[in-house]
């Protein structure tokens, strides 16, 4: 269908004068005696084009006029009557969808919580379009990002059949239903698709590293699954990663790569999505521009674990869980260092080995590993990585004491035999970062059709 995109009629003033035709949903309907309005929306920018309908000129079909119906107007673009940009001078409007009464976005601000249970319908508000630009937006930017500085791009499997690192967290890929003939889990195995347990993989690390350890510098970007019983804002049954891992690199590199992707990457957000951010500024989270703006231009701050359990014991009776060295940290306490002790992102670095995972280069001091968090402010951990234990015996040593089947990470091991090199790398949650340049406080508002505990609508 020959047409010309809202964005481009409101914004262009070379076509102020001649004619256009344009498609898209109305937003909004005025009527009065001689001229009626209306606003029309394609998808493609933040800002709706005003329609105007002079009533003497031009009869308009009562359906065209309704909230949500789709419609195809022919008309003059003149120079907006109030404020910037373009308007639309009416010569002839087409129904090409008409939409009920029952649409149930209606001008009425209505809740996000309402909005999740018609995720089909939600992005015809400001709200979910803007988060969804700003999503590709975002996406692309990764994308650059890792180009341009010579990352090839790789595509890790989806079905994996090493079930450690996700223990208790892996969805089961299987074909074949359980039955009572068969006497062991291996024997039921066997029967199945691929022969032995396989599921979905948590994470592309593993085969990043495959990847990195011949290529140098590498990215995967796309889904991974955790079947995470935690019904948080900020966890999904499935979600985006980003994980470049990176040869010949040491904790302090991964840092600073990390640091330099996430400004990269806000600040495309800033220069790209004004519209939206602006909005978003104003309804979501006030003051999120000078947020991001602030982050772009500071530098995160780093301290390591035990720092910062010292710096928390001394808050232990605010906290629902208090903290010693060697717990796990929970999200209170990362709210707590990155908005209250640094007020900036934060990397936390050097874990006790015991809460991190096997493969994690091991510390001189033989208690911590080379690990690191990216707290932020609204958010807690947006990033996870470290650098990878590249010493053959050392790692082996890390799995038999975790009594992992050394059989099925022989390819893993192989790496560390064949020129094994310092390398490391991180995990990027795509829509935490969404979440953090929107504002936007539950993780299930920034995917398209969110999965997490009983719910795949
Ligand atoms: P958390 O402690 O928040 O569960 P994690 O330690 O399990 O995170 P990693 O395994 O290090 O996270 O994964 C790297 C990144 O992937 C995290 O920093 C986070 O941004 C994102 N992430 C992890 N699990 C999820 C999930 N279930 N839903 C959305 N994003 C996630
Ligand atoms: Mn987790």
């Amino acid at each position: 269908m020959k047409h010309t995109d809202i964005e481009k009629v409101l914004t262009s003033s070379d076509m102020v004068g001649t004619d256009a035709v344009v498609c898209g949903w109305v937003r909004t309907f005025r009527d009065s005696a001689q001229v009626a309005f209306l606003e029309l929306s394609d998808g493609t920018s933040f800002r709706k084009l005003q329609v105007v309908i002079d009533k003497n000129a031009l009869a308009v079909d009562p359906d065209a006029t309704k909230l949500g119906a789709s419609v195809k107007v022919e008309g003059t673009v003149v120079k907006a009557f109030k404020g910037e940009g373009n308007e639309l001078n009416a010569k002839e409007i087409v129904l090409l969808g008409k939409c009920p009464p029952e649409f149930p976005i209606q001008k009425k601000r209505t809740t996000l919580e309402f909005l999740r249970g018609i995720p089909h319908l939600r992005l015809r508000t400001n709200t979910f379009a803007a988060v969804f630009r700003v999503r590709s937006v975002a996406a692309q930017a990764i994308h650059r990002y890792f180009h341009e500085r010579g990352y090839y791009y790789i595509n890790a499997p989806l079905i994996t059949a090493s079930d450690c690192e996700g223990a208790g967290e892996m969805f089961r890929v299987t074909t074949q239903p359980w039955n009572a003939s068969y006497r062991t889990e291996e024997e039921y195995f066997k029967n199945d698709f691929f022969g032995v347990k396989a599921g979905l993989s948590v994470s592309g690390q593993l085969e990043g590293e495959v990847a990195a350890t011949a290529l140098g510098r590498i990215y995967t970007f796309g889904p991974s699954f955790r079947a995470e019983n935690s019904n948080t804002t900020r966890h999904l049954a499935e979600f985006w990663h980003v994980e470049p891992e990176i040869a010949f690199a040491e904790l302090p590199d991964v840092i600073e790569i990390a640091e330099d992707m996430l400004k990269y990457l806000i600040r495309a957000v800033i220069e790209e999505c004004p519209d939206e951010l602006a909005f978003f500024d104003r309804f979501v989270e006030q003051g999120l521009l000078e947020k991001l703006t602030h982050v772009v231009n500071s530098d995160f701050a780093v301290c390591t674990y035990t720092e910062a359990v010292s710096i928390l014991e001394k808050e232990n009776a605010h906290f629902e869980f208090p903290v010693h060295w060697g717990s796990d940290l929970q999200s209170e306490h990362e709210k707590f260092l990155t908005e209250t002790v640094f007020k900036r992102p934060v990397f936390v670095t050097d874990y006790p080995k015991e809460i991190k995972s096997f493969y994690m280069k091991q510390n001189a001091d033989g208690k911590t590993v080379a690990a690191t968090d990216l707290l932020v402010p609204g958010i807690g951990e947006i990033i996870g990585g470290s650098e990878r234990e590249a010493d053959f015996d050392k790692l082996a040593a890390a799995m038999r004491e975790r009594n992992m089947p050394m059989e099925s990470y022989k390819q893993y091991l192989d790496l560390r035999l064949f020129g094994s090199v310092p390398h490391g790398g991180f995990g990027l949650g795509f829509e935490r970062f969404v979440m953090y340049c929107t504002g936007m406080e539950n993780i299930r508002d920034v995917t398209l059709f969110p999965r997490s505990v009983k719910n795949i609508m």
